[in-house]
């Protein structure tokens, strides 16, 4: 996806016309020549148009809800920060692995939240208790936050928010490269903007709906230059005909494009691909000619909290992955901080 994202259809709670980003929302939409239907609540809007399952995830995917957020209780968020911050529920990409699939089921619209203050509040408040400890606030845990933000400005609005406190800490991560209304904004440091990056292979075959890999790190450039903290998550890990090979290739074009300035305080998160049964049964349904392996036979069973285990690589695999990544890691950028790799 080279432009940015537009949506087709556009819900509208009528609380959210008692907060100014809702009403400045609905004017830009209007101008913008959107269709524009109300919802009385932005957990259970009907009628997304289309005739069966696929047309109707597909619309629900182009369809923006501009709600109000009730519940300002956040959740907790592991492993890369203490809480995630609430601004946006669901992603317009395509990605065949994504989890937001199953935590979202038959909610896959994109929801963005007008009560930024509120939110903002109660993200003092986890601050104060923890204080003075670092509270970190992770942004992207349901929604791939900057591809919609050129509409909202929410998180610029956030950035520099955290840019004021003492002992917040700002971190999304994105596959959208739409990032230049975020370069002027005060972010003293605070934010750490990620940028998600895969193997050629991967992007090409699994993640449609998003920016080419050329773009991405295009725009992490251009993040670097305006003086943020970098970051990268390789995930998913997948293995797949000639990984080696394309995983390198990923890093030498990070290698050729990032400046020095960016190198002493760069960060790279690692996640191998996993499944569990039920995310398997969502992805054939949404994406029936995916060819996305999943495989429980040739997989290794990891049982997890909640009673649903998860087929993640066998210990072989794991190890080389592992061994091959962090080498590439080591012999680019020396000095970056390897965060953890699961
Ligand atoms: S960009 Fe991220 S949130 Fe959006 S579909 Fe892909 S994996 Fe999911």
């Amino acid at each position: 996806m080279i432009k940015p994202f537009v949506p087709q259809l556009v819900y509208i709670e009528p609380r959210a016309l008692e907060y100014p980003l809702g009403v400045e929302l609905k004017e830009k939409f209007e101008k913008m020549g959107l269709e524009i239907r109300e919802t009385t609540s932005h957990n259970q809007v009907r009628n997304i148009p289309g005739k069966n399952h696929l047309q109707q995830y597909r619309n629900a995917k182009s369809t923006l809800v501009v709600g109000v957020r009730k519940t300002l209780k956040f959740d907790t968020s592991k492993p890369s920060a203490e809480y995630a911050i609430p601004f946006a529920t669901g992603c317009m990409g395509h990605c065949h692995y994504c989890y937001l699939q199953t935590t979202m089921g038959s909610k896959p619209y994109i929801r963005t939240y007008v009560n930024t203050d509120e939110i903002f509040d109660q993200a003092r408040k986890y601050m104060e208790e923890r204080a003075p400890e670092m509270t970190r606030f992770e942004a992207s845990c349901t929604s791939d936050i900057v591809g919609i933000d050129h509409l909202t400005h929410t998180l610029k609005r956030a950035i520099e928010y955290f840019g004021k406190t003492d002992f917040g800490r700002l971190r999304f991560v994105t596959k959208f490269h739409h990032v230049d209304h975020l370069l002027d904004a005060e972010h003293n440091g605070r934010t750490r903007f990620r940028f998600s990056v895969n193997a050629d292979y991967v992007i090409k075959n699994f993640e449609p709906g998003t920016s080419p890999l050329d773009y991405r790190i295009e725009a992490a450039r251009k993040v670097a230059e305006a003086g943020y903290p970098l970051g990268f998550i390789v995930a998913p890990i997948y293995i797949h005909e000639g990984w080696e090979e394309g995983y390198k290739t990923l890093f030498e074009k990070l290698d050729a494009q990032l400046p020095e300035s960016a190198r002493q305080d760069i960060t790279f998160e690692m996640i191998q691909h996993r499944f569990t049964k039920p995310a398997k049964r969502v992805i054939q349904k949404n994406y029936p000619k995916s060819k996305l392996e999943m495989d429980e036979e040739s997989r290794r069973y990891k049982w997890g909290r909640y009673g649903i285990g998860k087929y993640i690589y066998s210990k072989d695999e794991e190890h080389e992955l592992r061994e091959h990544l962090e080498s590439y890691i080591d012999k680019y950028f020396p000095n970056a901080k390897i965060e953890y790799f699961t």
